[in-house]
């Protein structure tokens, strides 16, 4: 595994994402993944399976300080008193008494996000919360985060992937000692036919889910946290450290969409309102 710094937090470049993992499913899955060899799990307060990773986390012959553990804060809990409260609730479903990560998940434009990160800071300062981080800021809410906050924002994780390529974002991240964190690597399963991806993957022996989880991890500073509940693809999705495209393929890979990407995020939530 490879890993990825910002201001003393290490993490490992594949994580397990586990939106829309619930009950069972998630616990089996996460479980899975752990035996697997995944050191990193990311989920939130929005996706509702808090307590089956947790449990998984428990239940696994793992050290709870081996894994990464990243939660979201949902932007309803914002305020600071909210944020306090809710990632104690977190703490408590997730049966652990620190996060490796915790995430402002969406901006919300009816609190100050100064007092979210004051909250966030507080929750560093009494050992709960070991980094802090904001998920799907534009570059001008960064900047006021980043500013309100004692603790270094470590990361902002975003839709990354072939069709998304971030690069504005990206080159903050990279240019003031962040990590981005890609979520949505194969954005939902859409770019896995394109063309350039199937020929790519037949060239390398690879699948094209490795093509595109390797296309992100060779950008520096990237985080993948693909989603999965079957082993095969978990396994496939760890394993992408014994190949690399170059430079060249890399540019043919990267094939900005608004359509593509809206797309992919689109049929996600789609799902969550039926
Ligand atoms: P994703 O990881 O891009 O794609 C998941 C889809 O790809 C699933 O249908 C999965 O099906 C399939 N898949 C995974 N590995 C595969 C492989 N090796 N071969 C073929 N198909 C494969 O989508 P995502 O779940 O939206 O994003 C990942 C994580 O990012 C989420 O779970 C969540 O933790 C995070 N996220 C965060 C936000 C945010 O607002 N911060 C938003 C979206 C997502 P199978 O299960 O059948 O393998």
């Amino acid at each position: 595994m490879e890993y990825a710094e910002a201001y003393g937090a290490r993490v490992p470049k594949v994580g397990l994402g586990t939106w829309q993992l619930t009950g069972e499913s998630c616990y089996e899955t996460v479980s899975t993944a752990l035996e697997l060899g995944y050191r990193h799990v990311d989920t939130a307060q929005m996706y509702g399976n808090e307590a089956e990773v947790g449990r998984a986390i428990t239940d696994a012959d793992v050290d709870r300080e081996e894994v990464f553990l990243t939660t979201k804060v949902s932007p309803r809990n914002a305020r600071y008193d909210d944020v306090v409260e809710s990632t104690r609730a977190s703490l408590d479903r997730l049966d652990t008494s620190y996060v490796d990560l915790l995430l402002l998940h969406w901006p919300n434009p009816l609190v100050s996000v100064s007092k979210t990160m004051r909250a966030m800071d507080r929750l560093v300062e009494l050992g709960e919360v070991y980094n802090v981080g904001v998920s799907n800021f534009p570059q001008v809410f960064l900047d006021r985060a980043r500013a309100a906050a004692e603790t270094p924002i470590a990361t902002n994780q975003v839709q990354f992937h072939p069709y998304k390529p971030q690069r504005r974002m990206l080159r903050y991240c990279q240019s003031e000692g962040m990590f981005l964190t890609a979520y949505s690597p194969l954005a939902r399963g859409t770019v896995l036919d394109d063309e350039d991806v199937r020929q790519l993957a037949e060239a390398y022996d690879k699948t094209p889910a490795q093509v595109v989880l390797r296309w992100a991890i060779q950008h520096r500073d990237v985080v993948v946290i693909p989603k999965s509940s079957d082993e095969e693809h978990l396994r496939e999705n760890l394993e992408l450290f014994d190949f690399k495209l170059t430079r060249e393929e890399i540019d043919t890979l990267t094939k900005p969409s608004l359509l593509k990407s809206g797309k992919a995020m689109l049929d996600g939530m789609v799902g969550e309102f039926r």
